[in-house]
């Protein structure tokens, strides 16, 4: 069996597993991080970009502190990124908005943002803006909008130069990552560790693991004795050709890439895992595209794609370290992009159980056992 000389084996080189990766590389550890076929499901390709923070975790105030901190924490990311990559991955953190064209709907949303604002106090600050205000602000917006919120702390960046930027910054910091390297099975080695079986035939020994694999963790993560049930949730999405102009405002649904041209997404389906996209779901992404800022009509749509969320049940991040096999953690979640910064830096000290490590009790997974003898 190949030994490797690495203190700590990551499974999965998704923007999660790199981001881990590189934060603890950046601790001093020595890292390999093994990836999967290029045939899985990799939300890490197919994603908005945003760097985001409106309605995060306003009914779990853990999470809404945590994703603060992580938007706190993206400017420095970045520049580490650009330092060790040469890669620019176009962070623009000047603010963004959620718009509304349903009264009800935008009262409920000002509700969520009320209760994490009382969560952050001044770590958060959002206002509230009437159609009429908003259309006096950015002439082009649509007379159905009723409103909408925003939050100057909310941003977005290029999400595949983000994940070109970490395999490099990986490499660059000392990392191995080997690709098409699919584990199949692991199990706790005599003595210590862990036997790692890859798709391919190969066994590796492993010191320590860190399964970073979003979907493809099911039954790596029962090996492992986690009980997490990771889902997938599609999302599906939209470009338009590069457009001259910019935009004048970012949305949680509508962004304009550093390159030009207009994504347009934010819809949720349970699929399983078929990641299609489908013919009403993106005339109803164009139909609203169009609602919010009517110039869009006369704009081509270029590509359309699905990709799948890595959820958790509940649909927050889960940190967990095996009890059943020390050794062992599991990092998954949804909004890895808007995570990256802080599992990039500070989560090497809850991996390597520092003095520093922040406190992720919260995000155990025993939360989902309490719930499920509830
Ligand atoms: C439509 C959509 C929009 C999104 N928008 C945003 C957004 O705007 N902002 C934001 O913050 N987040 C967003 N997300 C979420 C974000 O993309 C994910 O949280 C993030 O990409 C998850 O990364 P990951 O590394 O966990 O998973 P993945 O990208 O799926 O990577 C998992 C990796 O593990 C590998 N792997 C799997 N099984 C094995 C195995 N057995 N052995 C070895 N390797 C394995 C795979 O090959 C893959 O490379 C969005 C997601 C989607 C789908």
């Amino acid at each position: 069996m190949a030994q490797t000389d690495a203190d700590i084996t990551i499974i999965g080189g998704g923007i999660v597993g790199l981001s881990v990766a590189l934060g603890l590389l950046l601790a001093g550890r020595r890292v390999h991080v093994l990836d999967g076929a290029d045939s899985d499901a990799r939300a890490s390709q197919g994603n908005f970009g945003l760097v985001w923070g409106q309605g995060k975790g306003w009914n779990f105030a853990p999470y809404a502190s945590w994703t603060a901190d992580a938007l706190a924490a993206w400017p420095e990311f970045a520049r580490k990124l650009s330092d060790l990559s040469g890669i620019d991955v176009a962070l623009d953190q000047s603010g963004g908005y959620e718009f509304f064209t349903d009264m009800d709907e935008m009262d409920e949303f000002a509700d969520m943002l009320a209760q994490q604002q009382r969560h952050l106090g001044t770590r958060f600050s959002h206002e509230l803006l009437t159609g009429d205000e908003l259309r006096s602000q950015m002439p082009g917006i649509g007379r159905d909008v009723v409103g909408a919120s925003f939050s100057q702390r909310d941003g977005h960046v290029n999400p595949l130069r983000v994940l070109r930027a970490l395999r490099r910054a990986v490499a660059a910091a000392g990392g191995r990552v080997s690709m098409g390297a699919q584990v199949d099975r692991i199990a706790p080695a005599h003595g210590g560790g862990f036997d790692l079986a890859l798709k391919d035939g190969r066994s590796m020994g492993a010191e320590r693991v860190v399964l970073c694999a979003g979907l493809g963790a099911a039954s790596l993560a029962a090996d492992l004795g986690f009980i997490t049930q990771i889902r997938p949730q599609r999302g599906e999405l939209l470009i338009t050709e590069k457009l001259a102009d910019r935009l004048p405002f970012l949305s949680s649904t509508i962004r304009q890439v550093d390159e030009g041209g207009v994504q347009i997404g934010g819809t949720k389906a349970d699929a399983g895992m078929d990641d299609s996209e489908t013919l009403d779901v993106m005339a109803g992404l164009a139909r609203h595209a169009v609602t919010v800022f009517p110039a869009l009509a006369n704009v081509r749509v270029v590509r359309a794609w699905g990709a799948l969320r890595v959820m958790s049940p509940d649909g927050y991040p889960v940190y967990a370290r095996s009890s059943r096999h020390p050794g062992a953690c599991l990092v998954t979640c949804h909004s890895g992009v808007t995570l990256a910064s802080l599992h990039a830096s500070v989560l090497a000290d809850w991996i390597d159980e520092t003095a520093a490590a922040p406190d992720l009790e919260a995000f155990d997974e025993n939360r989902f056992a309490l719930s499920s003898v509830a």
